[in-house]
This record gives structure tokens, sequence and C-alpha cells, in this order.
């Protein structure tokens, strides 16, 4: 769905880390660095680090990497992500038209909530439980679940 990102060779992947401008948004980056900090800051741990083990030997590889997972994250259409804030489905109808399909109902397993959720499988196989009235992902409604961050506890 997203469009081809162009790979880098070895060397262009090199010269680029001595521009100030990063490859993904065009922003102004420190020379030296793959990317700007922003987008430094998206890419996940195993990509960060590859970039910097790939300095050694391999760096292509772990930059062209990275560049594809940029260029699929800003292209990733709206409302296929449960989290991002891009859900815009409300009825049935048009969760079937954009290609979900609807699983089984269930409950919510959080003590806390216990709500009666409907699973849906979305386009590219992912399981999202959404609230059966409101068809709004559960999870941004569940008390059950401590938000706005898990990271670190349970
Ligand atoms: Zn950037
Ligand atoms: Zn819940």
């Amino acid at each position: 769905m997203a469009a081809a990102v162009s790979m880098r060779s070895p060397a262009s992947a090199k010269d680029e880390l001595r521009s100030e401008a990063c490859p993904e948004c065009g922003g102004t980056k420190e020379r030296g660095r793959s990317f700007c900090r922003a987008c430094y800051l998206t890419l996940p741990l195993r990509l960060r680090s590859a970039l910097y083990e790939g300095l050694t030997g391999g760096y292509a590889k772990a930059y062209n990497d990275a560049l594809l997972y940029l260029h699929q994250r800003r292209n990733k259409p709206r409302g296929l992500d449960a989290r991002s804030a891009g859900w815009f489905y409300t009825s049935a109808g048009e969760l079937e038209a954009a290609g979900y399909r609807r699983l089984a109902r269930a409950r919510c397993k959080f003590d806390a909530c216990r709500a009666v959720i409907h699973w849906w499988e979305a386009p590219d196989g992912r399981k999202i439980p959404l609230d059966p009235d409101t068809l709004t992902p559960h999870r941004r409604t569940c008390p059950g679940i401590s938000r706005p961050r898990r990271r670190g506890k349970r």
C-alpha cells in the first residue's frame, strides 16, 4: 500500500550522515547522525541500536531498515491503527466496507471493566476489540487499562 522507499547504497548512506538534512522529513539534523531527533525517537530500539552497531559494517542495511520503518509509519492509512487518533469508523457498515471482519463477542478481561466487547479483524489481520454501541476501540474507553502510559508497569 505504501509507496516504495528508495534504498540507499552503502556509499550514499554514509554520505547522508554528513548531511544536515533529515532524509525522512527534510528537517535539520546534526552531522554524523542518521536522522533528526524527532524521527530518530520514533524508531524502535532495535532499529536505533542497529544504526550504531552498523557503523562498523552493514550500516546501509540498518539505515534502509530505519528509513523503511519511518516511511511506512508516515504512510499508514488513517483508521487502520486503533491506537492512533485516526480511528473514524462509527458503524459496522463502514468497517465492513473498509475490509474489517466481525469476529466473536466477548467480555473484557480486566476485572475493573468486564464490559461486552466485539472483536473485529482488521484488513492487516490485527484483531481489535470495539465497544459494541459506539464501535470505538475498547482500549480507549476501558477503565481496566491504565492510561496514558502503560510503559514500565502492569
Ligand atoms: Zn526527520
Ligand atoms: Zn475493558
